[in-house]
């Protein structure tokens, strides 16, 4: 860097000084020093919050110029620090949050980057619509879920968000505009959509769409076997009479055994599936959609609009809050890998997690037949997105720490592939392992789109 902060400050105040808005008092920036994960603290140097796309290109041209590095932000959700500044500027980009119109007729809408989801809801859900797949907490930015993948429970059927993307309209680190699709410089595509806005910021995008149905019926299954729960997921998987499918790990039945070590607590494990039907006259059939599952019991069926469906876990976040769990630390682990193998290391992963993590694991089927070819999952069929969703961990719990660094590890050894939002481990994130054999194209397109690394 050729300048002191000070001087950069005021710099970038004077050069960028068509309005951007700089943000540069220390207790107003302090929120962007570290992200919901909440165990990497930065050292951002202010939070530059552009309005339109000329100011964002002026912000990028000028971080390019003066070797300035930007981070780009939207909620800062993620739990690596992945959305965090280690020097020079946060890049905030939530003002851009324009939603268009939605075009009934090709099932698509188009939107600013720094929209959130349930903006995208609000427009499209009186056309009887909604994108193909949403995330659990709509308070999100698109432009960020688009950078780290976007999983729902409807991703057995779509993938993640980022595989139902018609076009992103990008700046690169140049400060080019450029419009990309799978054929129009489908290199940048696949590198922007899951890519950690390394290689360019998403200003724009156009969103597929699923017409659905007004209500919503949900089964919600007990299993007490892994290998049944299981099975049973990957059945549903492939059935196109369910709509949305998420798989829960309950601990239940807890107590204290002895073992070589001393004392230990062990938890009975228990399963659940939620499996969603939308439908609009004519109800659901319990029989038909339940023939042949494994389940020991059916604990509850749910009845509501399927506009209201998709709020369904605002009362976790909500409570969060209330609770201060949503200020504590989120080493959250979220990791693809093939059914086969889930089903093998499972039972050692959840005897090892400390009671305290919780019941908040999931395991999410994901179709993998039409993803950007930069987002990685295991070569294999019936891809689960397993998850250790802890509601939050106090500062002082090294020991939870330390187990979830050994389950990152035994993730990765078993070939699975991490979902970069998350806590990737105490170490640097191993990025060649990550891309495999598609590292090069990787390290290619970046020196292409950002060769001074202004992004990172
Ligand atoms: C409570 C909670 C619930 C969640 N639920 C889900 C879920 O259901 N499904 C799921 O898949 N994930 C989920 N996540 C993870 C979440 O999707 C990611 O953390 C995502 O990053 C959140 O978007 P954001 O607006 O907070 O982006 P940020 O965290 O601010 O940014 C994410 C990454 O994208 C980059 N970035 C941000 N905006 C842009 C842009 N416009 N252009 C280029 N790069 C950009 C950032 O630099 C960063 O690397 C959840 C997270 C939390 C905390």
């Amino acid at each position: 860097m050729t300048f002191s902060i000070q001087n950069l400050k005021s710099k970038i105040q004077n050069s960028i000084d068509s309005g951007v808005n700089v943000i540069l008092d220390c207790s107003s920036i302090s929120s962007a020093c570290t992200d919901f994960g909440n165990l990497v603290r930065g050292n951002t140097c202010g939070i530059i919050q552009p309005c339109s796309v000329e100011e964002l290109r002026t912000v990028v041209q000028f971080a390019n110029d003066h070797h300035l590095q930007l981070k780009t932000r939207g909620k800062g959700y993620t739990q690596s620090g992945q959305s965090v500044a280690q020097e020079g500027f946060t890049l905030e980009v939530t003002q851009l949050n324009q939603v268009y119109e939605l075009d009934t007729t090709a099932k698509t809408i188009a939107c600013e980057a720094g929209a959130k989801w349930q903006d995208i809801v609000a427009t499209t859900i009186s056309h009887g619509m909604l994108p193909r797949v949403l995330p659990l907490n709509l308070e999100q930015t698109v432009g960020g879920l688009l950078s780290t993948g976007g999983i729902g429970s409807t991703s057995k059927t779509y993938g993640p968000v980022i595989a139902n993307v018609v076009d992103i309209d990008i700046i690169t680190g140049n400060s080019e505009y450029i419009k990309c699709s799978r054929t129009q410089k489908p290199e940048l595509y696949d590198a922007v959509l899951g890519g950690l806005g390394r290689c360019g910021i998403i200003v724009s995008t156009t969103l597929e769409l699923r017409t659905i149905k007004q209500y919503i019926r949900t089964f919600h299954l007990l299993y007490d076997s892994l290998d049944a729960w299981m099975h049973d997921q990957v059945l549903l998987g492939k059935s196109n009479q369910i709509d949305h499918l998420e798989g829960f790990c309950w601990s239940s039945a807890k107590g204290i055994r002895n073992t070589p070590s001393g004392k230990r607590f062990f938890t009975h494990w228990l399963y659940g599936l939620q499996i969603g039907v939308e439908y609009s006259i004519i109800e659901p059939c319990l029989t038909d959609i339940l023939k042949g599952l494994n389940y020991c019991k059916l604990i509850h069926t749910e009845d509501e609009e399927t506009a209201s469906h998709v709020f369904r876990y605002q009362p976790r976040f909500d409570m969060m809050r209330e609770t201060g769990a949503w200020n504590q630390t989120h080493p959250w682990i979220d990791c693809f890998m093939s059914a086969k193998t889930l089903a093998e290391i499972m039972p050692e992963i959840l005897d090892m997690l400390p009671l305290s993590l919780g019941d908040g694991h999931r395991a999410i089927m994901v179709a993998s037949d039409n993803l950007p070819y930069l987002f990685m999952m295991p070569p294999e069929d019936d891809i689960f997105c397993f998850a250790i969703l802890p509601v939050g961990v106090a500062t002082h719990d090294t020991n939870s720490l330390d187990v979830l660094e050994k389950v990152n590890q035994m993730l990765l050894n078993a070939g699975g592939k991490r979902y970069l939002s998350g806590w990737l481990g105490k170490s640097d994130f191993n990025w060649k392992q990550h891309y495999g054999n598609r590292y090069d194209t990787w390290v290619t397109v970046k020196q292409q789109y950002d060769p001074e690394c202004i992004f990172g």
